[in-house]
């Protein structure tokens, strides 16, 4: 365990999906650190005798009052994360990483595969506070609709965007019924984002498969790679 370890204490446990939890988190010394949309904290279990913890990105966003993570559980650490209960504590590392813009009014595309949504929607809801006029463009991959998380909020938040937020899904695993779009999301889609804001910086967040054939696509249409910043959930 770090020495630059707090302790959080969670003081909201909110259901997002089937096994998809946000725990909205506290610092026992009440102080929220300062932190950047995109970031993530390393939780620790020690008692997993994993001693570097594990990665866990931010989905609130830096201009809100608490802090918050949100975590799919897969497995060991996850599914004690999700298992918390209001008053528990999590001893975790003060926020950090690189996966955030560097631009306050250049169009975003945000393409998110699953639970790769969590920093995404904390830029998204940084952005609109902040940056309201920002183009914002996301396309969301999931395997089913109930999958799809954040569904409400997104579509809200687009709703009230007066356009500069767009959101598409698509279902790679069964039939779209709403507004979704059947299959994986083509590299095509996101290159004519692009092409009508050449001046944007492309987020890329899910599973190192997901995020590595999408940098590969878009390296190989022609995105300059100083463009395409990536995060790849392990
Ligand atoms: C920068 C970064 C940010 C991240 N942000 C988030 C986030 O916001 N939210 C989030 O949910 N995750 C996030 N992750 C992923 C997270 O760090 C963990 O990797 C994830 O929660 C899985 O860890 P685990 O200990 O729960 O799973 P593990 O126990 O390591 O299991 C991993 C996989 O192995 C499978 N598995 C485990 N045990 C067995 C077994 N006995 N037999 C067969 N299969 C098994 C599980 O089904 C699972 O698919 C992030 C990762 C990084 C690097």
């Amino acid at each position: 365990m770090e020495n630059n370890t707090i302790t959080y204490l969670v003081q909201e446990v909110i259901p997002e999906a089937e096994d998809v939890v946000t725990l909205r988190l506290r610092p026992l010394q009440n102080v929220i650190p300062p932190y950047k949309a995109g970031q993530f904290i390393t939780v620790f279990f020690p008692e997993t005798g994993h001693k570097e913890g594990k990665s866990y990105s931010l989905s609130s966003s830096p201009n809100e009052s608490g802090m918050s993570i949100t975590v799919r559980g897969v497995g060991t650490f996850s599914n004690k994360l999700i298992a918390k209960k209001i008053g528990d504590t999590i001893n975790g590392s003060l926020p950090y990483g690189y996966f955030y813009s560097e631009s306050e009014a250049n169009a975003m595309i945000l393409v998110a595969g699953g639970i790769g949504i969590v920093p995404l929607m904390s830029m998204i809801k940084c952005s609109r506070k902040v940056f309201p006029r920002r183009k914002i463009i996301l396309l969301f991959s999931n395997k089913t609709p109930k999958h799809i998380i954040f569904r409400n909020e997104l579509n809200e938040l687009s709703r009230q965007s007066d356009g500069n937020l767009v959101v598409e899904y698509y279902l790679t695993q069964e039939m779209p019924k709403m507004e979704e779009k059947k299959g994986r999301i083509p590299v095509s889609d996101i290159f004519r984002c692009y092409e009508d804001f050449t001046d944007s910086e492309l987020f890329i967040c899910g599973s190192i498969e997901f995020v590595r054939d999408y940098w590969r696509g878009l390296k190989g249409a022609g995105v300059p790679v100083e463009k395409i910043y990536t995060e790849a959930f392990f």
